[in-house]
């Protein structure tokens, strides 16, 4: 763990080296400056040259100034490297997380991941600046003022160092506990993120439901979780605080009453006395330094284990090392025997036999919940298939580079995600580098246009997060001209217009139909009326694919989808 995190400042060695040299450095010159005055005082006091001891005092300005120097690059190179630090564990954390696959998110809250990325991080950050060097300087400050202070008086040295078991077992007991309570108050705020991004993404159904009062309770109990973690972790500080605070003076009284009396002994000067009392505080300097180790240690601690953990989970699919690219489609997809369920003990379908032919458009019909869309889900390795196999032309999906695999297959679904932006950069997410007569092309050909030119911004109309601006009809037309951009030999229309009116689903229909000329199309529908003209119609349900054929063999055969039909059939009659 600890190899792993230096590992980071490997790319920084030479900030990493003028952060330590310079703290190192400052360090040194803290322990002399109580040497100066002990000499002051027993050399150049009772003298009273005054030359030497404007020179002295212009010598230590000097050395003051070239201290202020030294802690002003402490400060901000040393910051610079833990912000270094911090940029690049978001930077492969962010890109890990785009690798993770669908079941990955499908058990991930999106609060979690966003505190990872940014509490997280901070406090990992602020543990690489303050890490090793100011360990290290504790030690020597610890260890080199000891050394002045036997080289001054043994005995006085021996009986303050006395106190130097008790503040070890201090740090070592206050940081298991501020450990564990870190621990907890990262959680805590994993939760109160994943609260607050659920209750804002959801804020519209809140409202309509006039929950507001049971979404107010359910967020002050995340807050007073909170509160609680926070506030034991201040006690913990806060009684380290204590506790130090009051060691430290009753050490100092202790070297007071005992010094004062070897001074009346004889066997202390004043200077030296006056040194030694300076160089306790310096000794005691990394004490009082414990209490914000204390802090930004398990902190960081805590986020680099949970960085780890994260950065550590495999993503379920990925590219085998021997994958290959593929062309366009040429002859057919082929499902053999496939069979696939969200988690070992539940099967959702199981061996499924399909072939697809290149150009065909296939319709998926069945009741909701049968597997039409796990089953178009398949194709672009969203999830992986548990036996069996989905060929591409002959290749097995898993053998072909995702990125190939996924360029060939364009969805279309019920519910379209738009990204919070324009118009412009939504519809070019299906080519980033398209030129704008491609753009206003897709937007034509699904029929946009007109309401792109209608908006004062035009193209860049920004249409809120998610799209909310839009109507569905227009958020499914924005999402046909980005697959129009996209240009995909393979399509799946997932219940696409499904959520429209009857009026805007024939227009969309007619967009969708002229997306899908010349590609391989998967459609999934739930009003018959719209994949008639399939040239094959396959009937999905629990048990599997119960019957497929066209329109009119499927009539004929008088199955599960004549009794479909006629269902439909006679509630529109119904209707009517
Ligand atoms: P259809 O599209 O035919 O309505 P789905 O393929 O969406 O059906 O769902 C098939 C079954 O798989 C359902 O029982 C559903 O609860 C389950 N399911 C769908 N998606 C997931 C998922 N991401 N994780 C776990 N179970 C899922
Ligand atoms: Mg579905």
């Amino acid at each position: 763990m600890i190899r792993r995190f230096f590992a980071y400042y490997r790319p920084y060695k030479g900030l990493f080296l003028l952060d330590f040299g310079c703290a190192l450095i400052a360090g040194l010159l803290e322990l002399g400056f109580p040497l100066v005055v002990n000499r002051f005082v027993d050399d150049l006091l009772p003298n009273e040259e005054w030359n030497l001891i404007i020179w002295a005092s212009l010598g230590l300005l000097v050395l003051y100034l070239l201290n202020t120097v030294l802690l002003y690059i402490v400060n901000y190179w040393g910051h610079m490297l833990g912000i270094n630090i911090e940029t690049d564990m978001r930077k492969k954390l962010f890109d890990h997380i785009q690798k993770l696959s669908f079941r990955f998110f499908d058990n991930t809250k999106t609060g979690h991941l966003m505190s990872r990325l940014t509490n997280d991080m901070m406090q990992i950050g602020e543990m690489a600046h303050h890490g090793p060097e100011d360990l290290f300087i504790a030690v020597m400050t610890l260890a080199g003022s000891f050394t002045l202070m036997l080289f001054i008086n043994w005995k006085l040295a021996v009986l303050t160092f006395v106190v130097v078991p008790i503040i070890i077992w201090l740090v070592v007991y206050f940081n298991g506990k501020m450990t564990k309570a870190i621990h907890q108050l990262f959680t805590d705020v994993g939760d109160f993120n994943a609260r607050v991004e659920d209750n804002v993404g959801g804020i519209r159904v809140v409202q309509a439901f006039a929950n507001e009062e049971y979404e107010k309770e359910r967020f002050a109990v995340n807050n007073g979780r909170f509160r609680m973690t926070k506030l034991f972790s201040y006690k913990l500080i806060a009684k380290n605080g204590a506790i130090s605070y009051m060691m430290m003076r009753l050490v100092t009284l202790f070297v007071m009453v005992c010094g004062t009396w070897f001074v009346i002994r004889g066997q202390l000067s004043y200077g030296e006395f006056v040194g030694f009392l300076l160089l306790t505080n310096v000794f005691f300097r990394p004490i009082e330094k414990i209490n914000a180790i204390i802090e930004s240690y398990p902190q960081g601690f805590a986020g680099f284990k949970r960085y780890v953990e994260l950065l550590d989970t495999e993503p379920d699919i990925a590219d085998r090392p021997n994958a290959v690219e593929i062309g366009e489609l040429q002859k057919e997809i082929r499902y053999e025997g496939v069979s696939f369920g969200y988690d070992s003990d539940s099967s959702v379908l199981s061996n499924i036999n399909l072939t697809i032919r290149q150009g065909e458009t296939v319709a998926f019909v069945g009741p909701s919940g049968a597997g039409k869309t796990t089953l178009c889900s398949l194709l672009p390795r969203f999830y992986e298939v548990q036996s069996g196999a989905i060929t591409i032309d002959g290749v097995d999906i898993r053998d072909i580079k995702m990125q190939s695999l996924r360029h060939q297959i364009g969805i279309v679904q019920q519910d379209v995600y738009l990204f919070a932006g324009t118009i412009r950069e939504n519809i070019l997410y299906g080519k980033l580098n398209a030129s704008e007569e491609e753009i206003w092309e897709a937007a034509r050909r699904a029929r946009l246009d007109e309401f792109i030119r209608s908006q004062p911004e035009g193209m860049e109309t920004v249409i809120g997060e998610r799209g909310v601006k839009l109507s569905g009809g227009q958020k499914q037309r924005l999402a046909i001209a980005r697959m129009f951009l996209k240009n995909p030999p393979i399509l799946i229309l997932d219940e696409a217009t499904s959520a429209l009116d009857t009026e805007t689903e024939q227009v969309i229909q007619q967009s969708l139909a002229e997306l899908s000329q010349g590609r391989t199309t998967l459609v999934i529908a739930h009003r018959l009326a719209t994949i008639k003209n399939a040239d094959r119609i396959v009937v999905v349900n629990e048990e599997g694919i119960a019957e497929q054929g066209t329109h009119e063999e499927l009539l004929a055969a008088r199955g599960p989808y004549s009794r479909l039909h006629q269902a439909q059939f006679q509630s529109v009659v119904g209707v009517l």
